[in-house]
């Protein structure tokens, strides 16, 4: 008996780790933090390792991504005053503004340029962006809802990229810092709702993953 439960335990401790290698805002293939030998520095000063396509891919996706949260909050600020919206649509400029920095280090064609708010080359984006404002303009607890869905949305991307895309250095550090400033965000509007007695739950995380986030 002993020996089956002292199994069952060991079994238990790598089904966690596995679980948490996915599910934080960790890269999961191991890499570790020390600068590659050898790898050449370009004009930017950032590790000059080739990207792959799905690297740019996701570089001009995600860059996008953080104007849609950006755009609407400023769009749901000007309907419902509320100071998550100016706060956090601040930080979500810093989350452009720090993958346009991949944008020009790895010379790759910028979608946003001098697009206008509201404003999307991602067709997809384009879409979302468009049902968010309308589904966040009706009430202040919708604004909230949509709010703390676009920072769901975000930190699966983000973790989607660097469980199984991004490989560059500079690209892991960069999404993992956007996708804790998306667990902050999203404890921070989920904290709103509950101020207003709504007890938000996950639309797009597993339960197991959303309160993982609340917990932190
Ligand atoms: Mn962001
Ligand atoms: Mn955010």
């Amino acid at each position: 008996m002993k020996k089956i439960s002292y199994r069952l335990s060991g079994w238990w401790v790598v089904a966690i780790a596995i679980l948490l290698s996915i599910t934080q805002c960790t890269e999961s293939n191991g890499l570790d933090d020390q600068m590659t030998p050898g790898s050449e520095k370009n004009e930017s000063g950032i590790q000059g390792s080739e990207l792959t396509e799905a690297e740019i891919d996701g570089i001009r996706f995600m860059r996008e991504e953080e104007k849609v949260a950006r755009d609407v909050y400023i769009y749901l600020y000007e309907i419902h005053p509320l100071r998550p919206f100016l706060n956090i649509s601040k930080s979500e400029q810093a989350h452009m503004d720090a993958i346009k920095y991949l944008i020009d280090a790895f010379d790759i064609e910028d979608p946003v340029g001098e697009n206008p708010e509201g404003v999307f080359q991602n067709e997809e984006l384009q879409e979302l962006y468009d049902a968010l404002i309308e589904k966040g303009s009706t009430s202040r607890e919708e604004a909230l809802r949509v709010a703390a869905l676009i920072e769901e949305v975000d930190i699966i991307d983000l973790r989607t990229e660097l469980d199984s895309i991004a490989s560059n250095e500079d690209v892991i550090r960069v999404y993992t810092n956007l996708c804790k400033a998306s667990e902050a965000h999203l404890r921070a509007f989920t904290g709103v709702l509950a101020l207003y007695g709504v007890e938000y739950a996950p639309v797009k995380l597993s339960q197991e993953e959303f309160d993982r986030i609340m917990a932190d």
